[in-house]
């Protein structure tokens, strides 16, 4: 388990209390890379650096001076623990295209997460027909690819999900 962690070359940090979020967009609060030298984590400050990082981690992986005025000798004051939920997306998705947000929902029970997409005029995407019937009819976006879209959701940490909720879970729906 805790290796697992450590071979994981990126997270994304979700805040325990973001109750809101469920109803209006994202459950994900912070973005995160583990440094392949020195294996601390970071906090990455936008969602689209993470994303960039994210979209080429296996060929170049994240290292600490890959922020701005950052080394591996400074300290981090982001750690692997359970005061946030964490949940570990696969490496080399695709960067969202310009004008569309990727969204994570974390469910209620905390079993998994629901990724969809939000076009630049606000329509949900969840699935990629979907994907493909937009662009099918927004010739505007021609440079958008079906291929820039990804719906593989993160793994969620387990042990960093709060004890009542993992408590009631763990048994019934520990697939994928
Ligand atoms: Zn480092």
């Amino acid at each position: 388990m805790a290796e697992e962690k450590h071979r994981t070359p990126e997270t994304k940090e979700i805040k325990k209390n973001s109750k809101r979020s469920s109803v209006l967009g994202s459950s994900v609060d912070v973005w995160a890379a583990q440094c392949n030298n020195c294996c601390k984590w970071r906090e990455i400050p936008t969602e689209e650096e993470y994303e960039e990082i994210r979209r080429n981690i296996s060929q170049d992986p994240f290292t600490c001076n890959k922020i701005l005025s950052f080394s591996c000798d400074d300290s981090s004051d982001l750690e692997y623990s359970s005061e946030c939920i964490w949940v570990f997306d696969k490496p080399n998705l695709p960067k969202t295209p310009p004008g569309f947000k990727r969204w994570l929902v974390l469910r209620k029970d905390h079993s998994k997460m629901d990724c969809y997409y939000v076009t630049p005029y606000g329509k949900k995407l969840r699935a990629s027909t979907e994907v493909a019937t937009f662009l099918g009819e927004h010739p505007e976006y021609k440079d958008v690819a079906l291929t820039d879209f990804s719906f593989t959701t993160p793994k969620i940490a387990t042990d960093t999900i709060p004890q009542d909720v993992a408590g009631k879970k763990r048994s019934s729906s520990q697939v994928d």
